[in-house]
């Protein structure tokens, strides 16, 4: 198994959700994204495959998967179809590399998946209920269909476990974090990871030598401060429910809201916890006209009220996280813009850029127009580089799977 391991080897990357799984094939040596694709609604009537081999159409199957071990024959089969696969045999998959979202205080980096290592992914479920028994039941039906090929759990909350106890301590009793490890975790670990890196590779820096704020801005949203290579604070906590306004969820609120809700209109802590992750954010902003930015950013050159609200709402959150993480690192040389929002909406990039002029971040208008690209984007001169930074977050995944196997 070695030997075929360090020959030329296809990782294969996997984020298995409750009801979805994701995968891509990526050759570790050119580091080239072979094939990507998505098995939908598994479990639930009406699933699908769909499935880009690099250069080629998109291709939509329909296909019964009445659990993850089907979705995952359905992916091999595809991944091996003679026309569309980019493998010929399983062997060819030198690893593969699992998205687990919770890591707790357990994991402080990628690891080879053992019995004692699910054990533990099992254990930190307590803190990611919907995220972590779907992770495992892709590594187990990867395990049953592929019992030779080894198994590699990057974890969401792993790069953020630098962060400092005054930076992952809650304001609560002390005896919540002794006894539950209640605290602030982070996620998208391996997109604040990844982005850092880059920006200093492409300025010709080493990260190490840096301070760098990161704003993840998609969907689900963070910021995080880097400082000297290490994460030293981030704005999502025990949950991705907090810190910046999302597509859907609230972020920051005064917890007082919750109570409020439930009295003045008897709703249960679940049914707030459903409000407060699917219909708030900018979604709720909107009074629900969309979670989607470029529906909002539309409505908002058009003027409409609802989206302007929800824009600018989000815009202030993020300037509200730089500045924080300026003071938390008493300084900030690097400001990078990544995921869908970030590398791909110059007005909201200039919005919040518009507040930091304080701190020595001016944009470049002109640069600020590219989308989906490295660039700095900048004006000539600032103290601040300010950088759009496409994430990989896939590719970092088979970077490290393909690191732990060759050893
Ligand atoms: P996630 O991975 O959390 O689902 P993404 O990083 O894919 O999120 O980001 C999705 C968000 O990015 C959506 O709200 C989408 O509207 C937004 N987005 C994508 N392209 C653009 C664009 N050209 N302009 C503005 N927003 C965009």
């Amino acid at each position: 198994m070695q030997e075929r391991v360090v020959l030329g080897m296809k990782i294969l990357v996997l984020n298995c959700g409750s009801s979805s799984l994701k995968f891509q094939v990526i050759d570790a040596e050119t580091e080239k994204r072979l094939a990507k694709g998505l098995c939908e609604r598994i479990g639930i009537a009406g699933s699908r495959v769909i499935y880009t081999k690099t250069g080629e159409d998109k291709k939509k199957m329909e296909v019964s998967m009445p659990n993850h071990k089907e979705a995952i024959l359905q992916m091999l089969k595809v991944l091996q179809d003679e026309k569309t696969g980019v493998i010929s045999e399983l062997s060819e998959i030198g690893a593969v590399g699992h998205r687990i979202v919770h890591g707790g205080e357990k994991f402080s980096k990628a690891t080879l998946i053992t019995s004692e290592v699910k054990a533990t992914i099992r254990e930190c479920s307590a803190l990611a209920p919907l995220h972590n028994p779907a992770n495992l039941i892709g590594v187990e039906a990867c395990q049953a269909l592929m019992p030779d090929i080894p198994m590699v759990a990057v974890f969401d909350t792993a790069f953020h476990q630098t962060m400092p106890e005054e930076a992952y301590l809650y304001g609560i009793p002390y005896s919540y974090y002794e006894k539950y490890r209640l605290r602030r975790y982070g996620f998208h670990g391996t997109s604040h990871d990844y982005v850092s890196e880059r920006a200093a590779e492409i300025l010709g820096k080493k990260r190490e030598d840096c301070k760098i704020i990161v704003c993840h801005l998609g969907n689900g949203a963070s910021v995080s401060a880097v400082k000297n290579g290490q994460c030293v604070d981030t704005s999502m906590g025990l949950t991705p429910l907090e810190g910046l306004v999302m597509g859907t969820r609230s972020g920051d609120i005064d917890p007082a809201v919750i109570e409020f809700i439930a009295h003045k209109e008897g709703r249960t802590i679940d049914e707030i916890m459903n409000i407060l992750n699917k219909e708030s954010g900018v979604l709720g902003l909107s009074d629900g006209f969309s979670p989607d930015f470029r529906d909002l950013e539309r409505a908002y050159f058009e003027g409409r009220p609802e989206a302007v609200r929800a824009i600018r709402t989000f815009a202030r959150r993020v300037a509200k996280y730089i500045g924080a993480y300026a003071a938390v690192m008493n300084g900030v040389d690097v400001l990078c813009f990544t995921a869908g929002v970030g590398e791909n909406s110059p007005i909201i990039r200039s919005l919040i850029c518009e507040y930091l002029g304080f701190l020595g971040v001016h944009l470049d208008e002109d640069k600020n127009g590219i989308y989906g690209q490295e660039e700095i984007i900048s004006a000539e001169n600032a103290p601040v580089t300010v950088m759009v930074v496409p994430t990989n977050e896939e590719l970092a995944i088979a970077r490290e799977t393909a690191r732990l196997v060759k050893g």
